[in-house]
């Protein structure tokens, strides 16, 4: 087992987990994993998320998110065009449908970043899918990562932080644990995982 890893579900060699759910506190570091990962395997599909959040500086709408209303956001749900959604600390997020189903139908690994809510109901709807949570070497760290980002307020982090430790305690419902000690190695252990190398 890799020294990052903990409790891992062997996965048969020939079994090639179609959908990967990535799921962990805010500010461990998923978004840093991802783009390591996707710079170095850019064949690697990562579902675009719409949310009612604003965007941070440097994002941009239909590569980070799909940047939509309260509005548009109520109108994606009624007309069923998401997977899942969920509320995470004050704004709605939800993964398009259309997009990863054709992913999949074309046998393509496809990648979920999403919260534990976003989680539970992908592993009831698709239970193929394989669900990866990234924990943070420690709650220092992660309190130090989420603030050194300086992306939100401290109301917002407060909110983040009440939230990550509800994600913490449910580290056990996933099949893998990879903690973010190095952005390297998380990101070899994931594509492993998803059978990309
Ligand atoms: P998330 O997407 O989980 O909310 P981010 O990817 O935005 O988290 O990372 C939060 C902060 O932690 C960023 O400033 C990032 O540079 C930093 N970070 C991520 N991974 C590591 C790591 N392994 N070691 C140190 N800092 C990290
Ligand atoms: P952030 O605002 O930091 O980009 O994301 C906040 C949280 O929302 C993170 O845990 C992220 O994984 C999650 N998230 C992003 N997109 C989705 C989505 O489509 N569905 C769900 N359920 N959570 C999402």
């Amino acid at each position: 087992m890799a020294a990052t890893s903990r409790g891992t579900t062997p996965v048969p060699p020939d079994a090639r987990p179609r959908l990967t759910v990535l799921s962990g506190p805010s500010g461990v570091g998923k978004s840093t994993v991802v783009a390591h990962m996707r710079k170095e395997h850019p064949e690697v599909w990562l579902s675009v998320s719409a949310t009612t959040r604003k965007p941070r500086p440097g994002e941009k709408h239909g590569v980070h998110y799909f940047f939509v209303s309260d509005e548009e956001m109520d109108k994606l749900i009624a007309n069923s065009e998401l997977l899942e959604w969920a509320e995470f600390a004050g704004n709605r997020y939800g993964t398009p449908r259309g997009a990863v189903l054709e992913r999949l139908e074309a046998g393509e690994p496809v990648l979920l970043e999403i919260d534990l809510q976003g989680a539970r109901l992908v592993r009831e709807s698709m239970s193929e899918a394989q669900l990866v949570f990234l924990a943070p070497p420690s709650w220092e760290e992660l309190v130090r990562r989420l603030t050194g980002r300086g992306t939100e307020e401290p109301v917002v982090i407060e909110r983040r932080l009440a939230a990550a430790k509800i994600e913490l305690a449910a580290e056990a419902e996933f099949d893998t644990t990879l903690v973010n000690t190095s952005v390297e190695d998380v990101a070899r252990e994931l594509l492993a995982l998803m059978k990309v190398v």
